[in-house]
């Protein structure tokens, strides 16, 4: 059972974040309403996140298949969007299409085509990201951003995919000030994706920004930030 204090730490951390969130907005110029807080919610039990989604958070992230599969069955979002934001193996495609709103973590060309044979077999339209190595080689998710196109292109292609943005991970040892420039750099790639203007791709999206940095992600163009400590606290892995 969830304590009250428990919830009561929850309600207070989301309200303090949704109070950063819009004041990196105003910072920045933007209007608040069109930045979405997802919580990154792996390791947390479907109470844990049940309970969440009764305040003010747009999203839920899951990063493993079996915690989207056992928090979506059960109810746990409350109706609220779940995206894939973890690595995606392919033989585990099939669980994901549909379940997910939006996988957020496409990074490579055998994936997506898994993707959209499953959409296609499902009869369903899957939202996706690319998921951008902003990092270079200190970062081990993501496509390199020269791969940025081919891959671009080839959603555009999948008649059951609808590219929605990009999504990154900047490398967990930068410092802030390299931090803001992959930001920045991620704001400029989605300003190229957007002006290639596709057809069928709706490049809205730019999901970047964690506990540490989502200030500074919104300040250089998020649309989703992705944040688990600072709603949760510290994951428990020895649980799992
Ligand atoms: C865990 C995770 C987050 C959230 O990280 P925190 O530092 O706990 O906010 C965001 N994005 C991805 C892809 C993650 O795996």
């Amino acid at each position: 059972m969830l304590n009250q204090e428990t919830l009561a730490r929850m309600a207070e951390n989301v309200a303090a974040i949704r109070r950063t969130m819009a004041e990196a907005a105003r910072k920045a110029g933007r209007d608040a309403a069109e930045i979405r807080l997802c919580a990154a919610c792996k390791t947390r039990t479907v109470e844990e996140v049940r309970a969440s989604a009764d305040l003010a958070i747009d999203l839920f992230g899951e990063n493993h298949v079996q915690e989207l599969v056992e928090k979506t069955d059960a109810g746990a979002y409350a109706g609220k969007p779940g995206h894939f934001i973890g690595h995606l193996q392919t033989n585990k495609v099939n669980k994901v299409v549909g379940r997910a709103a939006v996988i957020e973590s496409v990074d490579s060309e055998r994936l997506l085509q898994k993707i959209e044979a499953a959409a296609a077999r499902a009869g369903l339209v899957q939202d996706i990201l690319i998921e951008v190595n902003i990092g270079a080689e200190a970062s081990k998710s993501g496509i390199a951003p020269e791969s940025l196109w081919p891959l671009a292109e080839a959603a555009e292609a999948a008649t059951h995919l609808r590219l929605r943005g990009l999504m990154a991970i900047p490398p967990a040892d930068a410092t802030p000030e390299m931090t803001r420039r992959f930001f920045a750099a991620m704001r400029e790639l989605l300003a190229a994706l957007q002006a290639r203007q596709y057809a069928r791709a709706v490049p809205d999206t730019l999901s970047m920004g964690m506990s540490g940095d989502y200030a500074a992600a919104i300040e250089e163009g998020a649309t989703i930030v992705r944040i688990g400590t600072a709603i949760y606290g510290a994951r428990d892995y020895a649980k799992h």
